[in-house]
């Protein structure tokens, strides 16, 4: 990292870190280098900012890695293709056959898929725990764990997970900490600063934040781990493309504004849900009743903005629920502009049907966008009718 920007604040960060106007033209927007390779001035004779070949490293990636590294505090970033092949990474980086994980429990139905069928496949055993008990999580621990690794909050229920809790769980037992930060972004949370070794994103959602593209990030201040991370990316190809990695920088830059909008209007569509007599239990970490609300007050900045809700009437009704909104898509993913409904024992987490981490039928979620809150309240309110 050049410069450091860590005087700065978040939003200066988003749009300044790692995106200086271009030393040759002055263009002020990191070009999209549509390269696959770099002219060298005589063998081995690399030129500014050593690139070589772009699936080791792109000059519009490196912009977005070191805005990246800048929004979460962290010394390294390294951008991937997609949030899993970011997680595939971090987890093949850090286990080796015969050693053991520990996932929250209810995480990511591509992360329980990732780890249940492709890492257990060579080898890598897990516990699933509910990690926002501090105590089942240190009860988990075994002589061969190396990764402890928890979303928070989670999805869908919206769990918590006391970082610095886990942190200090990861170190007596000589592993790493990993927090998928996907959902509360670095504006809203600093896991780094809280005591993780590693910080994932799925960039699809909020940072991307525009639902036009697909990507990944780690992020950590470990240099050893950062150069493995970097090596077995290298390795296996695991990299985004320059237009894919300039539309994650461009969403990047707003993120700040867009995480008080989705805030401000999830607070809105929690305060028009709760005691609506068609719906038996709200699921927001800024409600007092909560669970979590206390912790997820200590280490997040605001609750952000995916809500999720019980409907009274069980599945069918969920399901009625889904279909009838007209403003909220019907549609899987998260974190973008607009708002969308989903049916997770359906569709996000039917893989999950089944096991442990089966979620219940009447729950529906919100990725709540950043459209007119009296509009959105509407929606759901006719929606419920
Ligand atoms: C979407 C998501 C992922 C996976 O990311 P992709 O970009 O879809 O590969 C991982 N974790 C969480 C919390 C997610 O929401």
């Amino acid at each position: 990292m050049e410069e450091d920007t860590s005087r700065w604040g978040f939003e200066t960060r988003a749009i300044h870190a790692g995106q200086q106007p271009d030393p040759r033209t002055g263009s002020v927007i990191v070009p999209i280098y549509a390269t696959a390779t770099f002219a060298q001035d005589g063998v081995g004779g690399l030129r500014e900012g050593g690139y070589e070949y772009s699936r080791t490293a792109n000059p519009t990636r490196t912009a977005l890695e070191e805005a990246l590294a800048s929004l979460e505090g962290g010394r390294h970033a390294l951008a991937f293709a997609s949030g899993m092949a970011a997680s595939d990474i971090a987890l093949r980086a850090i286990t080796r056959p015969g050693d053991h994980v520990i996932l929250g429990g209810d995480a990511y139905g591509g992360t329980f898929r990732l780890m249940d069928k492709v890492m257990t496949a060579w080898g890598v055993d897990y516990t699933s725990v509910d990690l926002a008990d501090l105590d089942a999580a240190r009860a988990a621990v075994r002589p061969n764990t190396k990764v402890v690794w928890t979303e928070t909050p989670t999805n869908p229920l919206l769990g918590i997970a006391d970082i610095p809790g886990l942190a200090r769980v990861a170190a007596g037992a000589g592993a790493k900490l990993v927090v998928d930060n996907t959902f509360a972004t670095p504006y809203l949370q600093s896991p780094l600063g809280l005591g993780a070794d590693v910080v994932l994103h799925s960039t699809t959602k909020y940072i991307g934040g525009h639902s036009d593209v697909v990507g990944g990030a780690l992020i950590t201040s470990d240099d050893e781990l950062n150069e493995n991370f970097a090596f077995l990316r290298n390795a296996v190809g695991a990299v985004p493309g320059p237009f894919d990695a300039w539309l994650t920088l461009r969403g990047a830059k707003t993120l700040a504004l867009r995480m008080e909008k989705h805030s401000d209007n999830a607070e809105r569509i929690v305060e028009a849900l709760v005691g609506h007599p068609k719906v038996t239990k709200v699921y927001y970490p800024g409600l007092p009743e909560h669970p979590g609300h206390e912790t997820a007050a200590k280490q997040m900045r605001r609750f952000g903005g995916m809500v999720s809700f019980a409907v009274a009437g069980g599945e069918q009704a969920a399901l009625d629920v889904v279909a009838r909104t007209k403003l909220f898509i019907l549609g899987e993913s998260l974190g973008g502009v607009e708002s969308l409904i989903e049916h997770p024992g359906r569709m996000t987490h039917a893989s999950a049907t089944g096991s442990p981490l089966q979620i219940s039928g009447d729950v529906v979620r919100l990725s709540v966008g950043i459209e007119d809150a009296t509009d959105l309240v509407q929606d759901l309110l006719q929606a419920l009718g």
